[in-house]
């Protein structure tokens, strides 16, 4: 029999997750992924929720509010919040002469210590407790391609009439141009020196119910790259940088693909149909003149090194998008622009011959 929908999410990542919740206050909603849910990108993450020290700009101010606004979420939904504290620190002498210049711009409150800068405010969750808390239907399926039976979608046995793409690194719209940086979380029991909060440098390093959990993304370009021990022992090196380790066993070592936009901007969105709005070559400054979208295909992705706060601010607006029809700050306009500039003219070429 076949399963009817009005939203089926492809990817259970933090991203897909989170769309499911909000909109299942209105709407039947399914997640599929081949993976099963918080898996992908998602499954390895540290999840530490961090602000960021930086000069003023569109994009420090986004991250840390999205930072304030997810632990405010994830408290009133129950999942719990490690909050400790976060000391930020130089990872360089370039870093040092920065983040003096920075401190005019720290919003948060924050106290000066060790050449850094310490935030109350810095916390972690555990992905296992955000799937816990937030129960969403699922299903374990993998999606090869759009199909359609008259104005559904059709997955295996879901008929869906709305279809939200949230695929991670795995998108393949080719505007949208998503990037794959590959990184590792690991954990490990054994001796080190006592830390009362969280700590970012080269890396992010935490303890949680006893264990040190320490976590980077940084490689582009390697998407042969898969979880290895020699991997784990150059975030222990990072670590050591910070605290002192004395004795270690690695009781956990899980590897992930964050999905990084040209820009480092999330988008949310519904697809935009190229051949329509493509219709000739867009010049430097000059924009097409239509937009066509795709009817009832939605894309939410490029969550970066910080899905898990900036996830939320982004389900929300692709909730507030469909319930209400209001356009997302974030929409995909820009990434397309973009593309079309430059790679548009081979398309259409490509397309002609
Ligand atoms: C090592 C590491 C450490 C990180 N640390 C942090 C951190 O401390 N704090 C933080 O906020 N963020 C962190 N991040 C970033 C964060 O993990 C990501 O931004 C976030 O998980 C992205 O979520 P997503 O839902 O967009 O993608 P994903 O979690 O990758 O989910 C996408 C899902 O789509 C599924 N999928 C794709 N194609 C298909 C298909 N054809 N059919 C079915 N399913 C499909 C995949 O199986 C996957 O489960 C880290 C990332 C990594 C890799």
């Amino acid at each position: 029999m076949r399963y009817l929908v009005d939203f089926a999410i492809v990817g259970g990542g933090i991203a897909g997750l989170l769309s499911g919740y909000f909109l299942q206050k209105d709407y039947k909603v399914v997640i599929l992924d081949k993976r099963g849910l918080l898996k992908g990108a998602s499954g390895a993450a540290g999840a530490f929720l961090f602000p960021k020290v930086g000069k003023k700009s569109k994009y420090t101010d986004f991250i840390n509010s999205a930072i304030v606004k997810s632990i405010k979420f994830y408290e009133e939904v129950g999942v719990r919040v490690y909050k400790k504290g976060v000391l930020i620190l130089p990872r360089n002498k370039k870093d040092i002469e920065k983040f003096k210049e920075y401190e005019k711009f720290i919003t948060f409150s924050f106290e000066k210590r060790d050449g850094g800068f310490f935030f109350d405010l810095g916390s972690v969750i555990n992905p296992e407790d955000v799937k816990d808390k937030l129960r969403v239907d699922f299903v374990e399926a993998e999606f090869d391609g759009i199909k359609k039976e008259g104005d559904y979608f059709v997955i295996g046995d879901i008929k869906a009439r709305n279809l939200i793409l949230a695929r991670g690194y795995e998108e393949d719209i080719e505007y949208l141009k998503i990037r794959p940086i590959w990184g590792e979380r690991i954990e490990i029991s054994g001796k080190w020196d006592k830390i009362e909060h969280f700590y970012h440098k080269n890396c992010s390093v935490g303890e949680v119910n006893g264990r040190l959990k320490i976590g980077a993304t940084h490689k582009r370009d390697c998407l042969g790259c898969k979880e290895n021990k020699e991997e784990a022992m150059e975030l222990i090196k990072k670590a050591k940088e910070i605290i002192n380790i004395y004795d270690f066993k690695i009781e956990d070592i899980k590897g992930g693909f964050r999905a990084g936009s040209v820009d480092y901007f999330p988008i949310v969105d519904k697809v935009i149909n190229i051949d329509k709005t493509l219709t000739k070559a867009i010049v430097k400054g000059a924009l097409p003149r239509s937009v066509k979208y795709e009817d009832n295909l939605y894309v939410i992705n490029g969550m970066g090194g910080r899905g898990f706060s900036n996830a939320y601010v982004c389900a929300k607006m692709l909730y507030d998008y469909i319930k209400y029809n209001k356009k997302p700050s974030l929409n995909s306009l820009r990434l397309f622009i973009k593309w079309a500039r430059r790679d548009g003219e081979e398309y259409l070429n490509a397309k002609s011959s």
